[in-house]
């Protein structure tokens, strides 16, 4: 391979040349750079990255919660690079995505991440890196191995890679059952630092996965948080374990989350009733292959009276929405948007059927009638991210073709500010992308047949649909 013209990497490094030093490994990378030859590039002393900025973490005291504005606070600019632990990786990260975490972080809600970063500084000296005045926020990414620690077997330079964002102390005991359990995991890039939002990633070498090869990089990277984590929540056996034939209320049926949810219980022969706030959301889900649909504006469901107090004739209302569109009351509901709708799942899962939770977008304390769940012996299940297995399951999956990403839409990192506002403000379809270090959209095919086999149509459908509604 030829280096890209530009190379002579032993120029002194100041400023603007460190980037150019990361765009030299994406000029590498694209012209098919082995894994030596990328391992013979120096990695530079500071990197492009977005973060939130710990002298800033009172800026919006006195505002609304949607009055803050991720663009305020997200910064994207040079960060040193941190020394590389024994069991970390460096990656050249061509892509990344905007998850709700990213838009907590920049509204420093419910507490900024700052205390998180703090936390670590005791577990030790690489614990110690992350507690900086600076957080590099993000928590998914797609890219090539640039380096790896000593301690590292299974991965090597050149291997082109997803990340997931469970980060766990594989020396800890209690990371050895179920990881999600253990007593010191964390989210990369929300509770630790050095994110993906930026060109190069610092991560646990078991926080990588394979690559599906007939993925953009951007497509890729959306992935992992959010289809890991409903992977959890719906099949795996910690948290829905659905089968076949069961029917799944999904809230938010086209958001980050749902839109891997529907396709799950499609896949696994389950009954999806998806709920959605638009016509345009309810057409998705239609060509998605969910049939059964609710329009929950276009009910204008009322489950709360006033701020204090629930209304249960609503709860009903809800309930005869959907045993009228498939027959009977779902075996599961995929709960997530936490204190506006919480009572009116409890109230409308089957008797003996599980409610899976795994945040509270609109409120974290939450109000339910317990009658209604002692004595038709229903459950409320807990559900967070997913540990390596799942993670690798969700990700086989994605690799197979049998789920598709939901990418909706593709910003460069300098305006992913304004991507975090639009998840914030709900604008949004599925996922958004994040360019990093690629600098195109389309880049990182390399199984163009495997592409072809699977069907455009399918993988970039949440991209056409935006498209025609735009
Ligand atoms: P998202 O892309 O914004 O999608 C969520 C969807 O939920 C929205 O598009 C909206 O869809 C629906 N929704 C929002 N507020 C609602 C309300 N008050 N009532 C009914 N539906 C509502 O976000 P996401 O990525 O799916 O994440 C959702 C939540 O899960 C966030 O709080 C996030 O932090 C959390 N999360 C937790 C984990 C974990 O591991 N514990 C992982 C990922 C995400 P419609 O407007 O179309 O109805």
């Amino acid at each position: 391979m030829r280096l890209p013209k530009g190379n002579s990497l032993l120029k002194p490094m100041t400023g603007g040349y460190y980037r150019v030093a990361m765009q030299n490994f994406r000029e590498a990378i694209e012209a098919g750079a082995s894994g030596e030859e990328l391992a013979a590039m120096p990695i530079p002393e500071s990197y492009r990255a977005a973060f939130v900025r710990r002298d800033e973490a009172d800026m919006f005291e006195g505002v609304e919660s949607w009055d803050k504005d991720p663009r305020k606070s997200i910064h994207v600019d040079d960060v040193p690079t941190p020394e590389l632990a024994p069991d970390e990786v460096f990656v050249a990260n061509m892509a990344s995505s905007i998850n709700f975490n990213t838009v907590w972080t920049s509204i420093f809600e419910p507490l900024p991440t700052f205390g998180f970063l703090d936390r670590m500084a005791r577990d030790g000296e690489w614990g110690a890196r992350h507690a900086l005045d600076h957080h590099v926020i993000g928590s998914d990414g797609s890219g090539v191995v640039l380096r790896v620690g000593s301690a590292v077997r299974n991965w090597k330079p050149g291997d082109r890679v997803n990340i997931h964002c469970n980060y766990v102390d594989d020396q800890d005991p209690t990371a050895h059952n179920d990881s999600m359990k253990a007593s010191n995991q964390k989210i990369w890039g929300f509770e630790t630092n050095f994110g993906g939002l930026a060109d190069l990633a610092v991560v646990k070498a078991n926080q990588l996965m394979p690559k599906p090869a007939h993925l953009s990089w951007e497509e890729s990277a959306v992935n992992a948080l959010c289809a890991s984590t409903s992977y959890r929540m719906l099949v795996s056996e910690h948290a829905g374990q659905m089968k076949q034939g069961d029917s799944v209320l999904i809230w938010g049926a086209t958001g980050g989350l749902g839109g891997y949810a529907t396709q799950l219980v499609l896949n696994g022969g389950g009954t999806p009733v998806g709920v959605v706030s638009s016509p345009e959301k309810a057409q998705l889900l239609n060509e998605m292959g969910c049939e059964a649909v609710i329009d929950r504006k276009a009910e204008d469901y009322k489950f709360w009276s006033d701020p204090h107090t629930q209304d249960e004739s609503e709860w009903r209302r809800f309930g005869k929405t959907i045993r009228g569109l498939i027959g009977e009351d779902p075996n599961i509901i995929f709960e997530h948007p936490g204190r506006q709708t919480m009572g009116a799942s409890v109230f409308a899962v089957a008797r003996g059927g599980k409610v899976v939770t795994c945040a509270a977008t609109s409120g974290y304390m939450i109000e339910y009638d317990n009658r209604h769940l002692w004595m038709k012996l229903k459950s409320i299940v807990s559900s967070h991210f997913a540990n390596y297995a799942e993670a690798y399951a969700m990700n086989k999956l994605i690799d197979q073709g049998a789920i598709q990403p939901i990418m909706s839409a593709v910003h460069t990192l300098d305006d992913c500010g304004e991507a975090a506002l639009q998840v914030h403000h709900n604008k949004h379809e599925g996922k958004l992308g994040v360019l990093c270090l690629a600098n195109e959209k389309g880049q990182g095919i390399t199984d163009p047949e495997k592409r072809e086999r699977i069907g455009e149509d399918k993988i970039t459908m949440f991209q056409r649909h935006a498209a025609s509604i735009a």
